[in-house]
């Protein structure tokens, strides 16, 4: 079966609406990640989890489609290091309306869009939030944050204290080794810990207590790094990887069920 929206022609696609399928939409980041990782990790781990969801999902008759990964997000912080990309955030969320509208217009009711970067949290709600309201009653349109779903499991995969996954840290490194290992390399891994910028907040990737504060990359970490990316192995990104592809199929599952109600 394929999975890929790009793979399928158009014929196949036309008559996949009729089976009403869910379609994800991974968005990723081109920008630095650290001495040790490729400037694509966001977009190749948010597309590797649609896909491995959308196999899940698949397997128990919930027919999934993904489509191409959006490659360029929301990362003026990341400029000044280096290598890094970014779109506005009002042209982010243009696309991000404007094709969850376009596929609701089509008929395929039921729109996901699947975040890979934390810094285009704001931009993929507003997206989500506004193409539903065009689409009020037509379609659901959901969006979220691929490691978000996996937060009250940690403890199943994680081994840094607070502050070991932020960025290019131990849960992407990970996830790059078990999926990409060809594009790691761990031998130039370096750690960086910063303090939280406020006093008592957390900047960890699963942190609680968060203030969201604009700050240039290269004020927070020398290095591109936030965490401690030493300790990632294949063996804990294959563990994250089937974690994060039952969260999102659970997710693919819950919003299949929805009637499509004004
Ligand atoms: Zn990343």
């Amino acid at each position: 079966m394929k999975y890929l929206w790009t793979e399928l022609t158009s014929a196949e696609l036309r008559s996949l609406k009729d089976e009403d399928p869910i379609v994800l939409i991974p968005v990723g980041a081109v920008e630095q990640h650290g001495p040790h990782l490729p400037t694509g990790v966001d977009g190749y781990l948010a597309e590797s989890v649609c896909v491995g969801a959308a196999k899940l999902a698949n397997k128990s008759g919930l027919r999934t489609v993904v489509l191409p990964v959006q490659w360029v997000g929301y990362s003026p912080h990341h400029l000044s290091l280096g290598g890094s990309l970014s779109l506005s955030c009002e042209t982010l969320v243009a696309v991000l309306t404007e094709l969850s509208v376009s596929l609701v217009q089509q008929g395929y009711r039921r729109v996901l869009l699947v975040n890979g970067h934390g810094g285009n949290g704001a931009c993929v709600d507003m997206a989500a939030t506004d193409a539903g309201r065009q689409m009020y009653g037509q379609g659901i349109i959901g969006a979220l944050s691929y490691f978000s779903l996996v937060s009250e499991r940690q403890s199943e995969f994680r081994e840094s204290g607070s502050g070991g996954m932020g960025h290019a840290c131990e849960f992407e490194t990970s996830l790059m080794l078990s999926l990409y290992p060809e594009l790691v390399e761990m031998e130039r891994v370096q750690d960086h810990i910063p303090q939280p910028y406020l006093q008592n907040t957390n900047n960890d990737l699963f942190g609680s207590k968060k203030v969201r504060i604009y700050r240039e990359y290269s004020a927070v970490t020398p290095n591109g790094v936030v965490g401690q990316p030493s300790l990632a192995t294949s063996e804990k990104g294959e563990i994250i990887f089937e974690i994060c592809c039952e969260e999102l199929a659970q997710t693919i599952k819950n919003i299949s069920e929805k009637e499509i109600t004004n």
